[in-house]
């Protein structure tokens, strides 16, 4: 079936690690109703293009001013570090093309190493927490470190 969309889905580093947790949660409904729909693109087989700052993810978020995050006093700066964590920890680089498949591949190798640097003090550790694909990517000791 030919995809509806002709650009590819555009995402920023972190989400390509964050968003495998979603579970239906998020800052408004517009935004949760936007997410759903970018990952079912991205999981429907659409390529994914590494982007810098705000994505198609952020598009439809409350906090997002000028293509800039508000959300806090420092999240812009702190999100642009995840997103360069996150792309060096994936070992791509930004701008290039990728799917979701190739990303999920990667994710049991490289997961502890994110958890254990970003998700402790994240706003939405609790909700990560508990889905299952979240304790499934660690191993045994990384679990015991939550
Ligand atoms: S807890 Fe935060 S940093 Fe960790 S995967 Fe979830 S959203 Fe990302």
């Amino acid at each position: 079936m030919a995809p509806k969309h002709k650009s590819p889905v555009r995402l920023r580093g972190h989400h390509l690690i964050c968003l495998h947790f979603f579970n239906g949660e998020g800052y408004s409904p517009d935004f949760v109703a936007n997410l759903r729909n970018v990952l079912e693109r991205a999981e429907a087989g659409e390529q994914i293009k590494i982007c810098e700052g705000a994505d198609d993810v952020c598009s439809a978020c409350p906090s997002l001013q000028e293509k800039r995050c508000l959300y806090s006093e420092d999240s812009e700066k702190e999100i642009r570090e995840m997103d360069r964590a996150a792309i060096e920890l994936l070992r791509i680089q930004s701008r290039v093309n990728i799917s979701w498949p190739e990303i999920k591949k990667r994710m049991p190798e490289i997961f502890a190493s994110w958890a254990g640097k970003f998700c402790r003090g994240c706003d939405w550790f609790a909700v990560c927490r508990n889905n299952k694909v979240f304790t499934l990517l660690l191993d045994e000791k990384a679990q015991s470190e939550f």
